[in-house]
């Protein structure tokens, strides 16, 4: 089996076996651009490494020194030759791109022996023993695991010694100490040496990029990207070019536009003699490209048009790193470049504008998880800033949180519910957990391609970055900036739009729609099926759904109203009534309120349907605490004058609520079972809706009320609340010229499985994913997400968490099931759903091949809505 391919042998096409750095290598080699040669081992090796007990095996080890033997002709040049030897890197390269998450080795080839051969080769012993110390130190950490720190000790310690704050200015003798004293380093710490044969290097770096796959940092970037465990890394082998032979030498990264606001102009940095992974690695803080236009003008025009001829062949946006060694330009990856969603959409509809794209295949490239951060907030300017130092505004969006300086105390912070700012001098891939649970990043060295910068722009976090006026103590947990110290726990806002970095807690205010994104919008109504309703339970809400082009809303839920602090009191003294009268009472004083909250959601959603659910929870949620109630009692008892009335009063009301407790509320007296025990607060709520709706319509208001009945388990409950709302629909509007449908929610598994019986009485079916999803896996999602769920999710007992992420095995097939059933016997029945999962990109493509007329979600995430739908649709 062919385990090894040459560039030239590749192709983009051969992704899944070569990974994506490895295919577009070959990619790039076919089209003529000036890549070194090299060679890529498959996946397929990878994963066959990990069955048989981590050994190459020696058919894999022939192949491998075939196509080295090959190199080394094409070349002409020897690996391991002592007067001039052939120099390789070993590169991970995995499927999906992983930015920093797995290893890499340069150099490598260099033992005493060749490395004496590189100096007097090329007359350059300076540059040799660079590129010797640089292979020690990346060997040491990559493959023989010894931290990385203990090299940077001794790094700084040589530049000391020589004078000199600058890499580049550590003479020829300088390394030479520094690879003695690594080499010391590296028996000290692993207990084993450097390895001296050229072969046992190769083999033991191939080992280790393998065995990268599984590095915690890469399991978890995978988990958070959800990137099957089960793809491996393919290993690029691949001659060496320098850019650290001198200053007609150097190496950078290039997009071919900017990947933070999608603009259509050349964006990078660069650094001249030095070495890829310094650019990266934010060890230095690197150019910006523009100079290299000044510096290097014939240079920066070939790398533009190789740029530009990349982004026309893949058709997107690259980023593209690249490396000059005397002059000469070589490209040593390209890939899809990672940008946020603003530049996303922006690229998106110029590349369509440009020709190279059609709607479609823009929509199609929309990460629809992006548009979140669209929805982002920025800084309030009308606020007074404190600005204490501004940075690269390496990825926009404002975040305001307490300053801490290490990744773990992130994490801890954040499970306390804090929101925090990650401060560091520089992140590695190491923090990435850090990253993760912090409102943003800031950090002291690097630039815009750094570390910190590519990941934070990934998550869609604001990012700070290269801001060398603060000096960040990571040790002692400080910032320092202008004399001024902060401390851990101290808050400080990020612009990562701008760079600015605010002392204090900012106010923040919500983003606004780009043209573009209205743009995208557009196209995307044009293409999808769905329809897209909002989950919107007053008239604000539904105002904003209405902004981002809801068509309706799918879901008002009453009880949110019940809770407003004027509202309870009456609702509590109807819960309380002990006799039909008193509660009567209280029905009276409600119905006008409700009647108010109605009317104001119909007017702002004149001419599109509105779905009022009639109240769901169990009526203890308006009651107060058991407990409290109980203090309160024993501390009016224990007054030196106890006021009878009072401890009267509260014991009745704890009586109230102890009789209300319930060992399951979740399975217990709500939904529409309130509405069988308390037949009056359903009336109350149906009239409500159409005393509200007459009103509108006597105002010119077009009105299409839903009435939704939750938690139907048997045809027989919704037939009793059909025929009195028809009862109710008649005697307050006799002529009949209201029109209104009335339904159910399709949340108990029992409905979904009788829905032939149901839809006798109902004109829509609303699917209530959350409830039966609970309902249908028997979990209660409360206890679940907090207790067992992470645990089936860590063991991949399950593919996603269901509460986000619909089960369309189980749950869906109910879907599918009672969408059949119900549309057999009525043909017009509308089908839409209005749990969570209303707004996940998985759930609508679900949604839209089960044939659904809508899906309804928050106001929030109807932008996105519609781009899954069309997604689905396309
Ligand atoms: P990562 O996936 O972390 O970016 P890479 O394999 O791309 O790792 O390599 C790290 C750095 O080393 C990059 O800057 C890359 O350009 C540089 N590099 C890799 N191979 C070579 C090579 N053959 N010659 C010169 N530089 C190289
Ligand atoms: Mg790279
Ligand atoms: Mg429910």
């Amino acid at each position: 089996q062919k385990q090894v391919f040459s560039f030239q042998e590749g192709s983009a096409f051969m992704r899944n076996l070569l990974g994506g750095k490895g295919a577009n290598l070959a990619e790039m080699t076919r089209a003529g651009l000036p890549v070194p040669p090299g060679f890529t081992i498959t996946t397929e090796a990878c994963l066959t490494y990990f069955q048989q007990d981590h050994m190459i095996s020696d058919a894999l080890l022939r192949q491998i020194i075939d196509a080295l033997n090959r190199l080394e002709k094409e070349k002409g040049e020897r690996f391991g030759d002592e007067t001039g030897p052939l120099l390789i890197s070993v590169r991970s390269g995995s499927v999906t791109s992983m930015p920093g998450m797995m290893d890499t080795i340069l150099n490598l080839g260099l033992n005493d022996a060749t490395v004496a051969g590189l100096a007097s080769k090329t007359n350059n012993p300076r540059f040799a023993y660079d590129c010797y110390r640089r292979l020690i130190q990346m060997f040491g950490n990559v493959v023989l695991g010894v931290e990385s720190y203990h090299f940077e000790t001794l790094l700084h310690r040589i530049k000391q010694r020589h004078g000199t704050a600058r890499d580049q200015e550590v003479p020829a003798e300088g390394w030479l100490e520094l690879i003695e004293e690594y080499k010391m380093c590296i028996r000290k710490e692993s207990g084993r040496s450097f390895p001296q044969d050229v072969y046992d290097q190769l083999k033991m770096a191939v080992e280790a990029v393998f065995q990268s796959w599984n590095n915690p940092r890469a399991k978890l970037y995978r988990k958070l990207n959800r990137i099957p465990d089960s793809q491996g890394t393919a290993v690029n082998i691949q001659s060496m070019v320098f850019g650290n032979m001198g200053s007609d030498c150097g190496t950078g990264v290039v997009f071919t536009r900017n990947p933070s606001t999608g603009e259509n102009h050349f964006y990078g940095e660069y650094l001249m003699n030095a070495q890829g992974e310094d650019v990266v690695a934010g060890v230095r803080t690197p150019k910006p490209i523009a100079s290299l236009k000044q510096d290097h003008p014939e240079l920066y025009d070939r790398l533009y048009e190789a740029a530009k001829q990349l982004e026309r062949h893949y058709k997107d946006m690259q980023d593209i790193e690249f490396t000059v060694e005397k002059g000469k330009l070589y490209l040593l990856q390209t890939r899809t470049g990672k940008r946020n969603a603003q530049a996303a959409l922006r690229i998106a509809v110029e590349l369509v504008r440009e020709g190279l794209l059609s709607k479609e295949e823009a929509l199609q490239k929309i990460e629809v998880a992006h548009l979140d951060q669209l929805l982002h907030r920025g800084i309030d300017e009308s606020a007074v800033l404190d600005i204490v130092a501004a940075g690269l505004p390496a990825s926009p969006g404002s975040a305001a949180g307490q300053l801490v300086f290490d990744a773990d105390t992130a994490a801890e912070w954040k499970k306390a519910g804090k929101l925090v700012v990650l401060a560091r001098p520089e992140t590695t891939p190491e923090d990435i957990h850090g990253v993760m649970a912090s409102e943003g990043v800031l950090t002291s060295r690097g630039g815009m391609t750094s570390h910190a910068a590519v990941v934070a722009r990934g998550m869609g976090k604001p990012c700070v970055c290269g801001c060398e006026q603060l000096r960040i103590d990571a040790e002692e947990k400080r910032m320092m900036a202008g004399g001024r110290t902060w401390s851990e726990g101290d808050w400080i806002t990020l612009d990562g739009g701008t760079g600015r970095v605010i002392a204090g807690a900012v106010p923040l205010k919500e983003a606004e729609m780009t043209e573009e994104l209205l743009v995208i919008l557009q196209w995307a109504d044009e293409v999808r099926a769905l329809r897209i309703r909002a989950n919107a339970d007053n008239p604000v809400d539904a105002r904003i759904a209405r902004q981002f082009g809801a068509e309706g809303i799918g879901l008002c839920r009453t009880e949110h109203m019940f809770f407003a602090p004027d509202r309870l009191p009456v609702v509590q003294q109807m819960i309380l009534a002990d006799h039909d009268e008193e509660r009567k009472a209280a029905l009276e004083k409600l119905l006008p309120m409700q009647q108010s909250d109605f009317e104001g959601i119909f007017e702002e959603m004149d001419g599109l349907p509105v779905t009022i659910r009639l109240l769901d929870p169990p009526l203890h949620e308006f009651l107060p605490q058991a407990a409290d109630l109980q203090e309160k009692l024993h501390a009016l008892q224990s007054e030196p004058e106890p006021k009878e009335s009072e401890i009267e009063e509260v014991g009745r009301l704890l009586k109230k609520v102890q009789s209300l407790h319930e060992a399951n509320p979740m399975l217990g007296h709500r939904g529409c079972r309130l509405g069988i025990v308390f037949p009056e607060i359903y009336a109350m709520q149906i009239e409500a809706l159409f005393h509200a709706a007459a009103n509108c319509t006597g105002r010119g208001i077009a009105v299409l009320p839903e009435i939704m009945i939750p938690l139907v388990g048997h045809a027989s409950e919704l037939k009793l609340f059909r025929e009195l709302a028809d009862r109710l629909a008649k005697r307050i509007d006799p002529e009949g010229r209201l029109p209104y449908r009335v339904g159910t929610m399709i949340e108990v598994p029992r409905a979904a499985i009788t829905a032939h019986q149901i839809v006798e009485y109902a004109d829509f079916f609303s699917f209530g994913t959350n409830d039966l999803t609970q309902m249908t896996l028997g979990y209660s999602r409360d206890d679940a997400e907090g207790k067992f769920l992470t645990h089936y999710l860590e063991q991949k007992l399950l593919p996603d968490n269901p509460f986000q992420v619909l089960d369309t095995e189980g749950v869906g097939r109910l879907i599918e099931w009672a969408v059949r059933a119900g549309r057999n016997h009525k043909p017009e029945l509308k089908t839409g759903i209005c749990g969570e999962h209303g707004g996940e990109k998985e759930s609508i493509r679900f949604c839209h091949q089960t044939g659904l007329d809508y899906v309804s979600c928050s106001p929030y995430r109807i932008p996105l809505a519609r781009i899954a739908a069309a997604q689905a649709a396309i």
